[in-house]
Order: C-alpha cells, then sequence, then structure tokens
C-alpha cells in the first residue's frame, strides 16, 4: 500500500475499527466555523452577505407541518421543474441533491471509473475546488492533475487528445475566481466524447455576460452541469444543489442516489428552494449589488498593491504586497476577527481567497488591510 506524506500540522489520528479506507484518506478541510455568539466578519466560505428570498421566509411560514408526516418527494420534482424554467432545460434534465457537494459526489460515483487495464484517469485542473481529491480517494477513481497556465487560468487544449475516464472542472475555477469562455468548454466536449465532462458552475451567477454550459446538453450527451443554491441565492444552510444533463446521465445519477439516500432533499428544503428559484427579482438584485462590491473591492486592494485576478465569483484571489505574506495577513486580520481563507499549498499558498460581504463589511475589511500592510 502506498503511503502518504502529511504536512506536519495535520494529526493522523487511526483507530483500529475503521477499515483501510478511513484510516487511509485525508478528508475535505472546510472553512472555519465561528464559535456560537463569536462577532466575526466571515469572509471565508464564499456565502451570500445577503438573505435569502423573502418568498422563502412566506414559504416557511405557510409550510403544513403536517406533510413532514410523509417521505418527500424522491426526485425533488417541485425543485426539477422550478430549475428548468430557470435554466431553460426539461425537468427530466434535472437531478436534485442535498447541496452541490452531495451531487458532486454522486456524479463521481456513476461516471468515473478506475480502469485498471489501461490506467485512465480523471482530468481535473492542478488547482481547483480541493474536494475533487477526495471523491478520488474515497471512491477509488484514479486522478491526474492538469497544470493550470502561469495566469491561472485553464488551457482547453491541455485537456484534448489525453486518454481519460472523465473531466472535472469547476467554471468559474475556485480558488482562482477565473472563469472560462463556453467557447473553450466546446473545445473540451468536442474532443471528448466518451467520457463525462462534469462542468462544476457553483459560482457562474457571478460571471458577468457567462452563459452556463446548461445550454449545450442538448448538443453533448457527455456534458453534466452541476449548479447550487448555496452561494447566488444566499442558502448554504438549505444545502440544495442541482445536475443538468441529458436524461442518460440523469438516470444513472439517480441509480446512485437510489442505491445510497433516495431523499436527499427534505420537503421543507424542496419547498424553500422552489420558492427562491422563482424570485428572479431577488437573485437578480443580490447578484448584482455582490458584483459591484467585488468590482469595487478589486480596485483597492489593487491600489494597495495587492495582485488579482478579475473575478468571475464571489470572493477574490489575491496576493498581498511585498512586506506581507499571505500567511501573515490572515493571521493578523484573524486577530482583528476577520476570516478570510488561507490554503497552505504549493503555488497558492502566497495568495489569499477573500469572500465578498456587504459593503460595510468590506469597508472594516479593507481598513484592517490597510493597517496591516
Ligand atoms: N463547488 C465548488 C467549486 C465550491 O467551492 C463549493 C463550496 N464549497 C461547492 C461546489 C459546494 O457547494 P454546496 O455543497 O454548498 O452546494
Amino acid at each position: 500500500m502506498s503511503r502518504r506524506i502529511y504536512p506536519r500540522e495535520v494529526i493522523r489520528k487511526m483507530s483500529k475499527y475503521w477499515n483501510k479506507l478511513i484510516n487511509s484518506i485525508e478528508p475535505y478541510t472546510a472553512g472555519e466555523q465561528p464559535k456560537p455568539g463569536q462577532r466575526i466578519i466571515k469572509l471565508n466560505t464564499n456565502e451570500n452577505p445577503y438573505s435569502p428570498s423573502p418568498m422563502c421566509k412566506k414559504a416557511l411560514e405557510e409550510f403544513d407541518i403536517s406533510l413532514l408526516r410523509l417521505y418527500p418527494n424522491t426526485d425533488s420534482r417541485m425543485v426539477c421543474e422550478a430549475v428548468a424554467e430557470v435554466d431553460n432545460v426539461s425537468p427530466e434534465n434535472v437531478f436534485v441533491g442535498n447541496g452541490s457537494d452531495e451531487v458532486l459526489a454522486l456524479c463521481w460515483q456513476t461516471f468515473f471509473e478506475k480502469d485498471i487495464n489501461t490506467d485512465k484517469a480523471v482530468l481535473i485542473p492542478s488547482i481547483s475546488y480541493s474536494f475533487y481529491p477526495v471523491y478520488a480517494d474515497f471512491y477509488s477513481v484514479r486522478a491526474q492533475k492538469v497544470p493550470l497556465k502561469d495566469d491561472f487560468t485553464i488551457d482547453p487544449s491541455d485537456y484534448c487528445g489525453k486518454d481519460n475516464c472523465g473531466i472535472s472542472i469547476a467554471n468559474p475555477n475556485a480558488p482562482t475566481s477565473i472563469a472560462m469562455s463556453l467557447d473553450d468548454i466546446r473545445k473540451i466536449l468536442n474532443a471528448n466524447k466518451d467520457s463525462v465532462v462534469l462542468i462544476d458552475e457553483a459560482y457562474a451567477a457571478f460571471a458577468e455576460g457567462y452563459t452556463s454550459a446548461a445550454t449545450l446538453i442538448n448538443e453533448y450527451k457527455n456534458l453534466i452541469v452541476v449548479r447550487t443554491l448555496s452561494k447566488s441565492y444566499g442558502l448554504a444552510g438549505l444545502r440544495l444543489g442541482y445536475a443538468i444533463g441529458d436524461k442518460e446521465l440523469i438516470e444513472g445519477l439517480k441509480r446512485a442516489r437510489d442505491s445510497f439516500n433516495s431523499y436527499p432533499a427534505d420537503a421543507l428544503a424542496q419547498t424553500l428552494a422552489t420558492a427562491a428559484l422563482k424570485d428572479r427579482e431577488n437573485f437578480e438584485r443580490n447578484r448584482q449589488k455582490l458584483i459591484s462590491t467585488r468590482n469595487r473591492v478589486t480596485k483597492e486592494l489593487r491600489a494597495m498593491g495587492f495582485t488579482l485576478p478579475d473575478s468571475s465569483t464571489n470572493f477574490v484571489f489575491a496576493k498581498p504586497p511585498s512586506g506581507i505574506t499571505a500567511e501573515s495577513l490572515y493571521k493578523n486580520l484573524k486577530a482583528k476577527g476577520i476570516l478570510v481563507r488561507y490554503f497552505n499549498k504549493p503555488l497558492i499558498n502566497e495568495y489569499l481567497r477573500i469572500s465578498i460581504g456587504t459593503d460595510e463589511e468590506m469597508d472594516e475589511f479593507l481598513k484592517a488591510v490597510r493597517e496591516e500592510i
């Protein structure tokens, strides 16, 4: 069995009661959560600073509690219909899960496999959502990291002409915040007709002028697009994500779901998610507010000497000016009650990922940064 080398600060707990897999994996590390009652400015997990739609509140108040006696609809039919309206697809092209993390996990189990004979791997960007390598380990799928270009962009030709058993890309990518164009996604799809291409659009709503890859599902039977209500609808606490793809792919996901948990979305989550999806006005208003704050923060950080790409997400990926390291700035901001995300990993350890909060929160953040640099 291959032995892994872990960073020294990671204390590896093991147990004789856990199987080999659980003893050997390195799970995903979620961003820090504040202690109850602690007043902090939380800019470390890409949540939306604005409350969900008032229609959710109304739906919650009107919710018939007696419905909780019954198991919820397996397919989250109401949600599929609302998604179909928003993304201009048929409800049969939609699969709903308990947050997009669960949908992604089911995609990895359904579409990708380790082919021992040919040694095929799933291609993932070298810097991307850190859950992908965790799924690979957990589901025994081989993953191959494809380096990004020096400016952190993805070159689609790096995903063409390479033998693989699948492709998983976040677009816009995280934590880089950079989006790839729909034309580039087409290039990847055209070159990989025999494997499933997963496009994780967790942050797509914040990309100005971006057209969802979901518009391509009728052209490409091998495309699965994953989206979430956590970021753009301000519903991270509800746990609702979905996939859009050809019916054959959706059927595969349902087979995996029904071998694990037939009721991933509870009745209340289905009701509130449907209300949120239908309130286009609230979605658009909050999206625009966030984009405008993000663009202002980008300018102000650049004026202070930070290096950062144009963001297509609800966070920025910024390298502090010389004189302070990303790690020190992260620690100093934390001491002032401001949490941002620092990744102690090669290639990205000079950067901070800063989620965009309200204008007031970002003003406090910028003031604290000015005092530190
Ligand atoms: N994809 C990406 C790229 C993410 O950053 C996240 C949030 N951590 C998710 C998916 C999962 O989001 P959720 O499970 O809340 O839908």
